[in-house]
C-alpha cells in the first residue's frame, strides 16, 4: 500500500523502538518522513532509512517549544507541508514513592504530557495554515488507563495524554483534523528493558526477562507485543480510512487492558 505519498509525516522518538517501527512503516508506504529525537543518532538513522530527499532526522527536545517550533519548521520548510504528527517520544523511570523525586515527577511530565501538547499545538498551526486538514496520534499507554505500582508520576502522565487528547479533539474537528491516542501494552524495546530490570528487582529479585516472562502469560494472545503491532494502528489511524476517527484512545496491546 502507498496510503502516505505525497504526505509530510513527523514521528518524534522515530530513531528507535516503537517510533522506529513507526518511521518504517510510514517510509514503506510512501511517506516524506522526519524523525525528531533528543538522539544524536536521529540524523543517522534517518540517513539509513531512507535518502534525503525523503527522510529526514533533526536532533529536539519535544519538552521545549523553540526546539518543538524548530523541529516542525524544518519538516514544513523541507517538504512543504505537514499532513501527519505522531507524538510517540517518552520517558520513564521506576521509583518507591519515598524515593521519586520532583524532578523525576517534572522530567515525565515535561516530556510525555507537555511534550506532546508542544507537539499537537505546532502541528496544528501548520494544519490550520494549510488547511487541508490532518492527524495527530499521540502515544498514551496501558497506564493511561491503570497505573501500575512504583510509576504515579508515569501513569500522570499517560492519562494526561488523554486528556490532552479529547480536548484538542474537539477544539480541532471542524479543521478536518483528527486527534487520537494510543495505548501500547508490553512491547519488547529498550524501554521495557530498563522496566523488565528495574521492576523485576523490585517486585521480587526477577532475573534478566523473567518479569517479561511473567506479565506475558497475563496477555491473551501470550506474546508481547512488536513495534509493527503498533505501527499497523497508528498508520490506520493516520490514513484517509480514519477521517471519521476522533478524540479516541485504543489499546494496542494483545488484549491485556480490556477496560
Ligand atoms: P524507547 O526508550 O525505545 O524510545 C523512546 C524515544 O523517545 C527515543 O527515540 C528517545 O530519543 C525519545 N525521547 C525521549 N525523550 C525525548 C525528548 N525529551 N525529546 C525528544 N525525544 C525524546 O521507548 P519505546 O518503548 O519505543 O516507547 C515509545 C513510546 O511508547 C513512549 O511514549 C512510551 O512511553 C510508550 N510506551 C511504550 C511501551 C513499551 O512497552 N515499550 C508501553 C506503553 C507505552
Amino acid at each position: 500500500m502507498h496510503r502516505f505519498e505525497g504526505k509530510t509525516v513527523v514521528v518524534t522518538g522515530g530513531n528507535k523502538g516503537i517510533g522506529l517501527a513507526l518511521a518504517r512503516r510510514f517510509v514503506d508506504e510512501g511517506a516524506n518522513l522526519v524523525i525528531g529525537s533528543i538522539d544524536a543518532d536521529v540524523e543517522d538513522t534517518a540517513a539509513k532509512l531512507g535518502d534525503a530527499g525523503r527522510v529526514r532526522g533533526f536532533r529536539c527536545d519535544v519538552s521545549s517549544k523553540p526546539q518543538v517550533e524548530a523541529l516542525y519548521d524544518f519538516a514544513a520548510g523541507t517538504f512543504g507541508q505537514i499532513d501527519v504528527s505522531v507524538q510517540n517520544a517518552g520517558i520513564i523511570t521506576i521509583s518507591k514513592v519515598e524515593d521519586l523525586t520532583e524532578a523525576e515527577w517534572d522530567a515525565t511530565l515535561a516530556v510525555n504530557t507537555k511534550g506532546v501538547f508542544l507537539c499537537c499545538q505546532t502541528a496544528i498551526r501548520h494544519m490550520r495554515a494549510q488547511g487541508r486538514g490532518g492527524r495527530l496520534i499521540n502515544t498514551a499507554s496501558g497506564q493511561a488507563r491503570e497505573g501500575f505500582i512504583y510509576t504515579p508520576h508515569y501513569a500522570a502522565s499517560k492519562f494526561g495524554v488523554m486528556g490532552v487528547t479529547q480536548s484538542l479533539a474537539k477544539e480541532v474537528a471542524l479543521d478536518a483534523i483528527t486527534v487520537n491516542a494510543i495505548c501500547p501494552g508490553i512491547i519488547e524495546t529498550d524501554m521495557w528493558d530498563y522496566n523488565d530490570r528495574v521492576w523485576g528487582k523490585m517486585l521480587g529479585d526477577y532475573g534478566p526477562g523473567e518479569l517479561m516472562r511473567d506479565w506475558v502469560q497475563n496477555i491473551p494472545m501470550k506474546r508481547a507485543g512488536q513495534g509493527r503491532d503498533v505501527a499497523g494502528l497508528v498508520a490506520f489511524l493516520a490514513s484517509d480510512d480514519a477521517a471519521y476517527i476522533t478524540g479516541q484512545t485504543i489499546n494496542v496491546d494483545g488484549g491485556l487492558i480490556m477496560s
